[in-house]
């Protein structure tokens, strides 16, 4: 394949005076990323400040009423609440050995921007964290969180002033502050090398998930399912899986109410081809070309785009990609609580009722895994308006 694309996708469509940052962060990633020094550090990170191993819990009454085995890898139990302190504590600490004392990086829900600002005090660095206006009064939890954890937030005037217009000013700030900052990039889309960056670090997702599959069962799983919203969490589940040809790999995307016309996120599967963000994806957009406003009860996959490798992994087959509806969600929100007494994002409720919702298609017996993205205790404010209508 041709370097940062993904079959047609992918790419890096940026001004010119980004391509230093970029070109710099492409030969850093070459020369740090496997040397054993930033290896031990990040894995001894990972273990000692994030928590990892994370655990893969069987749900003995799901799977008695459903029939299969369904398994949950359990990013949720990270510090943060989710996978994203995976890809923030390894850019951050690639940004230190790259000699840089800051970060930027946007945020939409506040999420990224936690875990930005906490792998960012951990290891010494500045933080500055763009966020729409519109999220800054929306998330106001995450906003305080940030400040707490010693970064600055930079509310986002322009456009929809939501996350897109985030990602745009934080692009913008770096092309004057590129010398001393690394840009924290959220998710595993963007410009090349982000794509790749982001998956590298979230694939300890999958790789974890697969030898504690094989410990526990003897077996690989059949299915293994994860929700879609930029796409991190879920390549970094599937890129281990991708060679072993039994697995089932499942991405679920965010349809919004289902109601003719509502708002929604499923990039793939309603969306087209087109440059946003530096990439060449699949997008939200008109007949013009101009971004259509995504929407979720979700806000972590409230984004009208989609990473390139997961645009090339459907276009391929290799991956399917479904959608879930704002309803399924919670109904699959409350049955893990009750049923398991856990309580899961509403991002990772997504792809537990994908699976609740498709249950008549999977043989009896089969092992169903799904990645827990997140801890759901950021929306249980959201989630009893919900059921309180
Ligand atoms: C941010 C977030 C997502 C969506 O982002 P991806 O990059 O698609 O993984 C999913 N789950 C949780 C818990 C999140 O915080």
């Amino acid at each position: 394949m041709r370097k940062g694309y993904f079959g047609d996708f992918g790419g890096c469509f940026v001004p010119e005076l980004l391509m230093p940052p970029l070109m710099e962060l492409e030969q850093a990633m070459a020369a740090i990323l496997p040397s054993e020094a930033f290896q031990s550090e990040l894995r001894s990170l990972l273990k000692d400040f994030a928590g990892r191993e994370t655990p893969l819990t069987f749900c003995p009454a799901l799977s008695q009423e459903l029939g299969f085995e369904l398994w949950l890898k359990r990013e949720d139990l990270l510090h943060t609440g989710a996978h994203k302190i995976n890809n923030t504590l390894g850019q951050a600490l690639l940004a230190k050995h790259m000699g840089k004392s800051a970060l930027i990086a946007e945020t939409g829900a506040g999420q990224h921007g936690v875990a930005a600002a906490a792998a960012a005090a951990r290891l010494g660095l500045r933080c500055t964290i763009y966020m729409g206006a519109e999220d800054v009064e929306r998330q106001s939890a995450n906003v305080r969180r940030i400040k707490l954890l010693g970064a600055a937030v930079r509310p986002v005037e322009s456009g929809s002033r939501t996350l897109k217009d985030a990602i745009n000013a934080a692009l913008r700030a770096w092309i004057s502050e590129q010398a001393d900052t690394h840009y924290c990039f959220g998710t595993a889309a963007g410009p090349y090398p982000f794509p790749d960056l982001v998956r590298e670090f979230q694939s300890v997702i999958g790789r974890e998930a697969r030898a504690q599959m094989l410990e526990r069962t003897g077996a690989l799983p059949d299915y293994a399912v994860a929700a879609v919203g930029g796409g991190s969490n879920a390549i970094g589940m599937f890129a281990p899986f991708v060679e072993d040809e039994s697995v089932r790999l499942i991405g679920v995307e965010a349809g919004g109410t289902g109601e003719p016309g509502c708002l929604h996120s499923a990039a793939i599967n309603f969306g087209r081809p087109g440059v946003l963000h530096g990439e060449y994806t699949m997008l939200l957009q008109d007949e013009d070309g101009q971004i259509l406003p995504s929407g979720s009860i979700s806000a972590g996959l409230d984004y009208p785009g989609v990473g390139p490798e997961h645009a090339f992994l459907h276009r391929s087959g290799r991956v399917k990609y479904g959608i879930a509806y704002d309803h399924e969600a919670l109904a699959a929100f409350q049955k893990l609580c009750r049923a398991e007494g856990i309580l899961p994002a509403l991002e990772s409720s997504h792809a537990l009722a994908w699976v609740l919702e498709h249950r008549e298609e999977f043989r009896p017996g089969s092992r169903v895994l799904v990645n827990l993205s997140g801890r759901g205790d950021k929306d249980m404010d959201i989630i009893e308006r919900a059921l309180g209508a």
